[in-house]
């Protein structure tokens, strides 16, 4: 394997190189553990913080931001999204609401990330 990575863990945005196999691979250019971290994650087992809407009935807004309450796998964002998509909930809605407990089997909660009060 020989990848070329921006780490994304903080503005520096270190270029990052990363050579060899699963178990052994050769991680280079990062400045901080943080971005070894990331190189490592991102080779073996990806994930993501979803972020995206979820419709809102009765609100003073149509839609509240939401985001997953940890990253999930790759993988798993389209599964994450069509979910979100399919979903409604009625206002008011608080920040930190758990809008849904296990979103598309990955084990972590959709939750809002913004207030909608009642219309
Ligand atoms: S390796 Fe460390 S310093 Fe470089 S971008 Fe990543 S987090 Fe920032």
């Amino acid at each position: 394997m020989e990848r070329d990575l921006t780490c994304i863990g903080c503005p520096l945005g270190c270029a990052i190189h990363v050579s060899g196999e699963i178990g052994s691979l050769n991680i280079t250019g990062n400045t901080c553990k943080r971005g070894y971290e990331y190189a490592l994650t991102e080779c073996t087992h990806p994930v993501r913080r979803f972020t995206g809407t979820v419709a809102v009935r009765g609100g003073e807004l149509p839609v509240v931001s939401v985001k997953t309450a940890q990253d999930v796998p790759k993988e798993s964002l389209f599964a994450v999204a069509d979910a979100a998509r399919k979903l409604c909930v009625d206002a008011p809605v608080t920040i930190g609401d758990v809008i849904l407990p296990d979103v598309a089997g990955t084990g972590v909660a959709l939750v809002a990330a913004k207030h909608v009060a009642r219309r």
